[in-house]
C-alpha cells in the first residue's frame, strides 16, 4: 500500500463557505449575531437542555463552570486522571486542589464506586468526563452529588449526539461542555458550547460569558444601560466560527450514522481486543476506537509495524496525577489500580468521516498478532 492513512481528517460537509459567506455579508461578525442564535436553538432542540450558549472552546466552557460554580481556592473537585488537562486546569484556575479517583477498566471513565469516598468538607463539585462519547454511570453519580449537595460538571467534549438512556450527555449534570475542535466529530476548528441545565445557573452564565456585564439584558431590553455587574470574561464564538459550525451541525446525524458504522467494522473485526463496553446501556457515537495491547511495549510495537504501513495510530492521556503539574495541583485518593495500566495498553485507530481503509487496517493489525504468537 502506498497511502498514508491519517490519524484523523476534520470533516466537511460542503456548505461552510456558503454559510461564512453570508456571515461576511452581513457585516455581523461578533458574537452573538444570527449564526449563533441559529446554532444555540438548534443545539437545545436537539439536546433538550434549557440553555445552550456557544463559546469559544470546550475548555472556556469549562472555565465558565467553574466561576458559575463558585470555586474558591481551597475547594476540592473529584474527576478521574484518565482526562484531558482542561478538566482540571478549569478548576485549578479558581485555586481549586484536584482530587483524583480510579477509572473503570471497561469504559475508562471515572469509577463511580470510588467517589463517596473521596468526598471531604472541602468537595464543591465532580467533574465526569465521558470517554470516547461513552457515559459514565451517571444515575449513581448523581445520587451522590445530590446527598452531598455538589455540583457535577460534564466534560462532555467528545458527546454530540451520545447518550446515557434516553438523555443527550451534557444535559445531566447541572453543566455540561461540547467541544467543536477540528479533532472532533463535528467542528469549526477551534469552538465550544456550554449546556446549562440547571436553570437557576443561566442569568450568571450570560453575564460571566459577556465580560461580567448585563449587555445581554440589555439587548433584550429588559434594561436601558448596560454596565459591570459581576466577574466576567469573553467567552463568546465569533459568527464565522458560528457560520462553520452551523453547517456542520445541519449534518450531525449523518456524521454520527457514518462513524458508527466504522466503528462497528472495527468492533466486530477486532473483537476481544480490549474494547469492553456494555452495547445495550450506552448509545454512543462513535467518537473513537480503540484496544488495548498487553501491555506498553507491546502497545509501541504494534504502533511501529503500523507506522512501517503508513497507518497512524495514536495512544491517549498521561493520567494527570503522574504528570509534572498534576503532582503539585492534585493528589490521588485511593489505589491507582487501572488508571495507569490501562492507559499504557490503549491505542486509538484512525477514525474519520471518510475512512474506507478499515479493512485494511484491521488486516494489518491481525498479523501483527498472528506474528507475535509464532
Ligand atoms: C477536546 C477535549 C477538550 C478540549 O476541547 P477544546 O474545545 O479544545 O477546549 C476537553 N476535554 C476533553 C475530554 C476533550 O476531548
Amino acid at each position: 500500500m502506498s497511502k498514508t492513512i491519517p490519524f484523523n481528517i476534520p470533516y466537511l460537509s460542503g456548505e461552510e463557505e456558503q454559510y461564512v459567506q453570508q456571515a461576511i455579508q452581513r457585516r455581523n461578525l461578533a458574537g452573538d449575531g444570527p449564526f449563533t442564535k441559529k446554532c444555540q436553538i438548534l443545539l437545545e432542540d436537539f439536546t433538550k437542555s434549557p440553555n445552550v450558549l456557544l463559546t469559544t472552546s470546550c475548555t472556556h466552557g469549562l472555565e465558565l463552570s467553574a466561576l458559575l460554580c463558585n470555586i474558591q481556592p481551597g475547594d476540592e473537585v473529584i474527576m478521574s486522571s484518565f482526562t484531558f488537562v482542561s478538566s482540571a486546569n478549569a478548576f485549578v484556575l479558581r485555586g481549586a486542589k484536584i482530587v483524583f479517583v480510579d477509572i473503570r477498566p471497561d469504559t475508562m471513565n471515572i469509577d463511580e464506586q470510588k467517589i463517596e469516598a473521596a468526598i471531604t468538607d472541602k468537595t464543591k463539585a465532580i467533574l465526569v468526563m465521558h470517554y470516547a462519547g461513552v457515559a459514565c454511570a451517571m444515575n449513581e453519580i448523581m445520587e451522590i452529588a445530590d446527598r452531598y449537595h455538589l455540583f457535577v460538571i460534564e466534560d462532555a467534549a467528545q458527546c454530540i449526539d451520545a447518550y446515557y438512556h434516553e438523555q443527550h450527555l451534557g444535559t445531566i449534570g447541572h453543566l455540561g461542555a461540547f467541544s467543536f475542535h477540528s479533532t472532533k466529530n463535528i467542528h469549526c476548528g477551534e469552538g465550544g458550547a456550554l449546556l446549562i441545565n440547571d436553570k437557576k445557573l443561566i442569568e450568571r452564565a450570560e453575564i460571566i460569558r459577556e465580560k461580567g456585564t448585563n449587555r445581554k439584558s440589555f439587548l433584550r431590553g429588559e434594561v436601558d444601560k448596560y454596565s459591570w455587574v459581576d466577574i466576567g470574561s469573553s467567552y463568546l464564538m465569533s459568527e464565522l466560527n458560528a457560520a462553520f459550525l452551523y453547517a456542520q451541525l445541519l449534518k450531525i446525524k449523518e456524521v454520527t450514522q457514518k462513524r458508527l458504522a466504522i466503528w462497528e467494522q472495527y468492533f466486530k473485526a477486532l473483537d476481544g481486543l480490549g474494547f469492553e463496553i456494555n452495547k445495550t446501556a450506552y448509545q454512543h457515537n462513535g467518537h473513537l476506537f480503540f484496544i488495548k495491547t498487553k501491555n506498553k511495549e507491546e502497545r509501541s510495537r504494534l504502533i511501529r509495524s503500523l507506522k512501517s504501513k503508513l497507518i497512524n495510530t495514536a495512544f491517549h492521556y498521561v493520567p494527570l496525577h503522574s504528570s509534572k503539574a498534576g503532582k503539585r495541583l492534585g493528589q490521588f485518593h485511593g489505589q491507582d489500580k487501572f488508571t495507569t495500566k490501562e492507559s499504557e495498553r490503549l491505542l486509538r485507530l484512525p477514525l474519520y468521516y471518510d475512512l474506507e481503509e478499515g479493512s485494511v487496517i484491521v488486516e494489518f493489525i491481525n498479523q501483527f498478532y498472528l506474528s507475535i504468537c509464532k
